[in-house]
């Protein structure tokens, strides 16, 4: 029997609506509007992109949206200035830094420069340490993503075991400990790691997050394991003709599919949840920065539309 497909744009399109109906609840309970900021530095062309679309996105979720673009020579001090000014803003509630920033800038100061309240990444030193010893804390968004979706799979972690393959400060380890944080037993991977193939027939959940197209064969499978693929690797297709490519996974979805119980495909997977986690995340720090009592859309059970 084939797996589930694990539908990432319907399940982003459920957060999508949720946020947007609570965004027009409380702009009218409070006269204010979440806003949230991207910046932007150098004209990345996959940066760009992303950007648009994060702007799309959050207006039609019904929030403000605030770009700004700075050239790639843009001085540190300069960046650092505009993170000051929108840390002051009041009608801005995230802010968001497009990375990769260009090699002269620190992005690791950069992130830290943030308010943390703001930071809807959840890439700041203050929002990891939190997620790291189990508080409440804004969640980087792809792993959130990956949670929500996971969450709707298995209502209990406690005694399962979970392999993420990877472990970036992005991916990989963010979801190892939101993994970890549900009682589940947790592997890491990475591309030092000799045994991948054995620790994943061990795993009832595979997060897939090295940007190794095809990595993860059906051999690897438990069978009726839950895979989650982040990958998102752009590959030739010479078939859709001469110097054509596809967007795919780092897991090998064709052959994976006859063995695992659920699978995200790529794309239509992850991608869409992780936009859709940084609205859900703009409308937690909105409400944390107003000292409303709620964490609407967080780690709870997600169903799609
Ligand atoms: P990264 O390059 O920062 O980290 C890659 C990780 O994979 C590292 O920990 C590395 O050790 C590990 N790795 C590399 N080769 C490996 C191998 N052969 N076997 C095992 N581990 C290996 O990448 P990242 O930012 O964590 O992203 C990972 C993938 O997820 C990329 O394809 C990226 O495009 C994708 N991604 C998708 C989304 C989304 O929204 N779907 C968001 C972020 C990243």
């Amino acid at each position: 029997m084939g797996a589930q497909l694990i539908d990432g744009k319907a399940y982003a399109q459920a957060v999508r609506t949720r946020v947007g109906l609570r965004v027009r609840e409380l702009v009218a309970e409070t006269g204010q509007t979440p806003g949230l900021a991207v910046v932007l530095v150098g004209h990345d062309p996959a940066s760009e992109i992303y950007v648009r679309s994060k702007g799309k996105q959050a207006v039609e979720a019904g929030m403000a949206s605030f770009e700004h673009r700075l050239p790639a020579d843009t001085s540190a001090e300069t960046l650092l200035g505009v993170i000051a000014q929108l840390n002051e803003d009041k009608n801005v509630h995230g802010i968001l830094v497009q990375l990769p920033l260009p090699a002269h800038l620190d992005a690791r100061a950069v992130i830290n420069a943030i308010s943390p309240q703001k930071d809807v990444d959840g890439f700041h030193i203050s929002n990891v340490g939190m997620v790291g010893t189990g508080q409440d804390a804004i969640v980087p968004c792809t792993p959130l993503g990956c949670m929500m979706m996971l969450r709707t799979l298995h209502d209990d972690f406690r005694g399962k075991t979970a392999l993420v393959i990877g472990h970036s400060n992005v991916v990989g380890k963010p979801m190892a400990r939101l993994l970890l944080n549900a009682d589940c037993t947790v592997m890491v991977a990475h591309k030092s790691s000799t045994n991948i193939p054995e620790l994943a027939r061990m795993a009832d959940i595979i997060v897939a997050a090295a940007g190794v197209p095809g990595l993860v064969k059906a051999d690897w499978i438990k069978p009726d394991a839950t895979v989650i693929d982040v990958g998102i690797n752009r590959i030739p297709a010479p078939d859709l003709g001469p110097d054509k490519t596809r967007i795919t996974g780092d897991v090998d979805f064709d052959n994976a599919r006859s063995v695992a119980g659920a699978i995200t495909p790529v794309p239509g997977g992850v991608g869409p949840m992780t936009i859709a986690c940084l609205l859900a995340n703009t409308l937690s720090a909105f409400c944390h920065l107003l000292g409303l009592p709620e964490r609407p859309i967080s780690l709870e059970h997600q169903e799609p539309t």
